[in-house]
């Protein structure tokens, strides 16, 4: 009765998984190495192809015969191509009907969750509503549903009270988040909870993006002043295309409305390179606004053509090559606006999220602003805050020494 759970993509697969394996090990069951266990779960992701090109990769690889189980974000068409290579396919959210246990239903979220890391993560909603037309999560985890305030204020307590520094809000579209309280008054709620710890949250869709939230996020002094944006793309034309329902102005207007509120807020995105007809004028748009609102971070993917969507059916006109390079000339904007607006953390104090040792033994952490700092230290720090003074900076992160332990 040993597992191993494999988990692929995002925070909210993190967490799925974490769940899973509390509900595994009430059940019996031990954690074990991929090697010595005798029920494999792989939670996958099927939001780029690549993603589900690594579950072949993986199941390939498992010799000895465990029961198999594939979970997760799975399309319909592949779960009929993955039926022959696992003894189940199963919903992460019916966990407790899984032929393994027999048992009655469960809510899933009110499974007690076996934190892995550092950060605590708690999912408030799943599924989207929004159709995306690139995109498979309304089709792989269905409509949204919000999870009760009351039971996701609990866990944040819980969580902070058990020592966890850092909150992580789990949706598809926070901002449409439709408990009993809005998403702003569910922040100012666990910003209200003793303790030093940082709330995160993510993803954000611009068009939910409301101004009290604006001013939720600037009068909550746990909620970190960093942002992740979905931008898509920065040409109207495509973003038409893709069924994001605001234009380039809109967004533009909106970080101008963010900054103002927050001056010293920092900000990320993620951008769709090479959608079906992107032309090399739409292209540039895009470019151009990336440049000019100079982000301090970005997720740049090229486009990944997913059945059941909407984009799967228009033609791509766009080659492999030609998304690469245009997925390089963002990359490299993004790296030459952080080569300068990084040099400003030299000399500075910073308070630091030490998460893991890495492979050359320094220690690993993130400031509240999401940057990489890497300084000497015990392994005893890890899970806790440090301050840390910047002696080094670069594009993706910052080097220091510790100030105070
Ligand atoms: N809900 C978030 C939003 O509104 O942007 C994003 C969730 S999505 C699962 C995570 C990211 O994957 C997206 O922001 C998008 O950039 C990327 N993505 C989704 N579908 C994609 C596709 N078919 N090809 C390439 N990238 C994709
Ligand atoms: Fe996908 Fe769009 Fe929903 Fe984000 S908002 S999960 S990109 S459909």
């Amino acid at each position: 009765m040993k597992y191993h759970i494999i988990t692929f993509g995002c925070q909210m697969n993190k967490s799925d998984s974490e769940r899973i394996a509390s509900y595994l090990e009430k059940k019996g069951y031990k954690e074990a190495e991929e090697k010595d266990a005798n029920l494999i779960i792989i939670n996958a992701c099927s939001v780029r192809k690549s993603a589900t090109d690594r579950i072949h990769g993986k199941v390939k690889k498992i010799k000895e015969k465990p029961t198999t189980v594939l979970t997760g974000c799975i399309l319909k068409r592949d779960k009929a191509k993955f039926s022959k290579l696992f003894d189940y396919i199963l919903q992460s959210n019916d966990l407790a009907k899984w032929p393994l246990f027999g048992g009655k239903e469960t809510d899933f979220f009110k499974i007690p969750p076996k934190r892995k890391g550092v950060s605590a993560f708690i999912p408030i909603m799943t599924g989207c509503d929004n159709f995306c037309t690139y995109c498979v999560v309304p089709y792989t985890k269905g409509r949204e549903v919000s999870r009760p305030a009351k039971e996701i204020i609990e866990e944040a307590e819980k969580a902070v009270s058990n020592g966890y520094k850092e909150i992580w809000l789990l949706g598809q579209n926070v901002n449409s988040y439709n408990g009993e309280m809005t998403f702003p008054d569910l922040l100012r709620k666990i910003n209200k909870i003793k303790g030093d710890f940082w709330i995160r949250f993510v993803s954000s869709h611009p068009k939910d993006f409301s101004d009290d939230l604006i001013r939720a996020m600037s009068s909550c002094k746990k909620v970190v002043k960093y942002l992740n944006l979905p931008l898509q793309s920065g040409d109207d034309e495509i973003l038409k295309k893709m069924n994001r329902p605001y234009t380039s102005e809109d967004y533009k207007n909106l970080i101008e409305r963010i900054r103002k509120a927050m001056p010293d807020i920092e900000l990320s995105t993620d951008i769709i390179v090479g959608f079906p007809e992107e032309t090399e004028e739409n292209f540039r748009n895009t470019a151009e606004l990336f440049r000019e609102i100079k982000f301090d971070m970005a997720y740049i993917s090229c486009y990944s053509p997913r059945p059941q969507t909407v984009a799967y059916k228009m033609k791509e006109t766009v080659s492999d090559c030609e998304k690469k390079r245009r997925e390089k000339i963002l990359t490299e904007i993004l790296k030459e606006n952080n080569a300068e607006k990084t040099k400003k953390y030299k000399g500075k104090e910073v308070k630091v999220l030490v998460f893991e040792k890495n492979k050359k033994g320094e220690l690993q952490g993130k400031t509240a602003k999401n940057k990489t700092v890497l300084f000497s230290g015990p392994s005893k720090l890890i899970g806790r805050f440090v301050k840390v003074k910047i002696t080094q900076t670069s594009p993706w992160s910052l080097k220091g020494e510790i100030k105070q332990k």
